[in-house]
């Protein structure tokens, strides 16, 4: 079933036995193959607090960002009926999934596989949620603070009052977004009573668009991509006091949102009694677009679990953005235009062409690596996750699941195993990949993908 994945594997392997090996990632790089480059400038013990774009951030920033979203909580529950259950707690399971390994070509003593759910994340249906809301939240309470529509620091339920909402609409929140920034950043700030713009580059699917214009959020139509919309939407929020602008490229607040599901997860693999340490390091798969979320959770991770959470971003092979730019000078911007690539992917949510900088300079001490997967291969592991694990997720959300095949199965893979240690307690060690969307994918869009996954499966026997 997989044979078309192995030999691409063992392409690689041949290709990084060569002594050139840094010229042919980038010849596999050009020709949209997929390929694994290794951070070796990753820190066992980085500073505590990190300096990005300028500022330093530290654990205390995720967790003023945890602090933050519980002081919402009981809002949320009020005006998300769907969170009503969770006391207002936008978070994801950690689901064990031994009965994946088979298909994704894990041996038994290679360790053990959990999938940490974002594809199901309340109210934006993906991982954005965390970010997405923490940034529209944190504006909300600044401007409650100054108009003193509630006390610092207690419930905020006065919010979902006509009071507070008529002042909040005469501010307006708008963001650039592939799809799913959009649909999180523009479901809370209307629900908030927040005027909401989402500018939408040409490869956000029509449905995501649909359903932000029935929660009264103004959607503008880009022709161009991630960038150009992007762009737009600065230029126009520039031209307005009144307006808040999302940065995907640059926010902190985003960044920090995301951050805050580290401390969650450390609950949660202590729950499962998953231990982290030198005998049992966890190794985690984390899809990336410009980075602002894998960046974010990798800061969190490393802060909180230490030098055994090793982390890995995962691209599409036109869009590996984070790669190019981890792989160029301090001071350059590359874009994968700019290697020939197209930025054209089925995984909307990865389709970006350049790196958020502050993702890429807060990730140079922290990170293991980045690879890149092809599209089919995408479609392939939506099928797998739904036969093995009954769970539904969207092409972006597959991209972790080639990881750990890449790090067994290939010679700067296992070189890198070798060098870290990792490698001689790989049996005891776990693999977790977050898969960051698809709650609210649309059946006919998803039975889609199944099938494109399935024809995918056949062809290659
Ligand atoms: C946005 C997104 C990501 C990656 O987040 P970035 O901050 O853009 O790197 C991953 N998966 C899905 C489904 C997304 O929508």
């Amino acid at each position: 079933m997989w044979t078309r994945l192995i030999r691409d594997i063992a392409a690689m392997t041949t290709a990084e036995t060569q002594p050139a090996g840094d010229a042919l990632l980038a010849t596999r790089l050009r020709n949209a193959q997929p390929a694994l480059w290794i951070n070796t400038a990753r820190q066992t013990l980085p500073a505590a607090a990190l300096p990005a774009l300028g500022k330093s951030i530290s654990l205390d920033d995720t967790k003023a960002a945890a602090a933050r979203l519980a002081r919402f909580a009981g809002l949320l529950a009020e005006v998300f009926p769907e969170l009503l259950a969770a006391d207002g707690v936008v978070e994801s399971h950690l689901l064990p999934a031994a009965a994946l390994q088979p298909a994704l070509g894990m041996a038994d003593n290679q360790g053990r596989l959990f999938i940490k759910a974002d594809h199901s994340l309340p109210v934006a249906g993906s991982i954005k949620a965390r970010g997405g809301m923490h940034e529209v939240l944190e504006f909300a309470e600044r401007l409650a603070l100054q108009h003193g529509l509630v006390e610092p620091g207690v419930d905020y339920r006065a919010l979902a009052t006509s009071q507070a909402r008529a002042v909040l609409s005469r501010y307006q929140v708008a963001v650039g977004s592939t799809g799913n920034l959009g649909l999180s950043i523009g479901v809370v700030a209307s629900v908030l009573g927040f005027k909401a713009t989402v500018h939408m580059s040409a490869d956000a699917k029509e449905w995501k668009k649909d359903r932000l214009r029935q929660c009264g959020v103004q959607v503008v139509e880009h022709a161009g991509d991630y960038e150009r919309a992007v762009a737009a939407g600065r230029a126009e929020a520039a031209a307005d006091p009144l307006c808040h602008f999302v940065d995907d490229e640059q926010s902190f607040s985003l960044l920090l949102g995301y951050s805050a599901a580290a401390l969650h997860l450390q609950r949660q693999l202590a729950e499962q009694g998953v231990a982290v340490d030198a005998e049992h390091p966890l190794i985690v798969y984390l899809p990336c677009g410009v980075g602002g979320a894998p960046a974010g959770i990798t800061f969190g991770l490393r802060q909180v679990l230490g030098p055994h959470v090793h982390c890995f971003f995962a691209e599409p092979v036109q869009s590996p953005c984070f790669m190019v730019q981890m792989m160029a000078g301090q001071g350059e911007h590359p874009s994968v235009y700019d290697w020939g690539l197209t930025n054209r992917t089925e995984a909307d949510g990865l389709a970006v062409p350049r790196a958020s900088l502050l993702a890429a300079e807060l990730m140079r001490p922290l990170l293991s690596g980045v690879f890149t997967v092809a599209d089919d291969t995408l479609f392939a592991q939506l099928v797998q996750v739904l036969d093995a694990l009954g769970e539904r997720i969207e092409p972006s959300a597959a991209a972790g699941f080639s990881g750990p095949a890449l790090l067994t199965g290939t010679t700067a893979g296992q070189a890198w195993l070798r060098a870290t240690g990792v490698g001689a307690a790989l049996p005891q060690a776990t693999h977790l990949v977050w898969t960051t969307g698809g709650l609210l994918v649309p059946d006919a869009q998803y039975q889609g993908f199944v099938q494109r996954g399935r024809a995918v499966l056949a062809a290659r026997g």
